[in-house]
């Protein structure tokens, strides 16, 4: 079992997908730049980690690629 503990929040940003807009893009939290989870091309982004519970995607971490801060991505459950 992967441990899930994340302490160190300082630089890391949750955004809830619940909050965003319908096609489940948002705006970076520090510098605006717009990122779409659906990018495949992953220009905007990367992935560090995905978090998986029950099967389902729980969580996905990504580094915002312009400015480099780490946003959490919650919600995924209630689509
Ligand atoms: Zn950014």
């Amino acid at each position: 079992m992967m441990i899930n503990k994340l302490e160190c929040k300082d630089h890391e940003y949750i955004v809830d997908l619940l909050t965003v807009e319908d096609n489940g893009s948002f705006c970076c939290p520090k510098c605006g730049m717009t990122i779409s989870p659906e990018d495949e091309t992953q220009e905007n982004y990367t992935i560090v980690n995905t978090k998986v519970v029950n099967d389902e995607l729980g969580e996905l971490v990504v580094a915002c690629g312009k400015c480099g801060i780490t946003i959490i991505l919650t919600g995924f459950q209630q689509i």
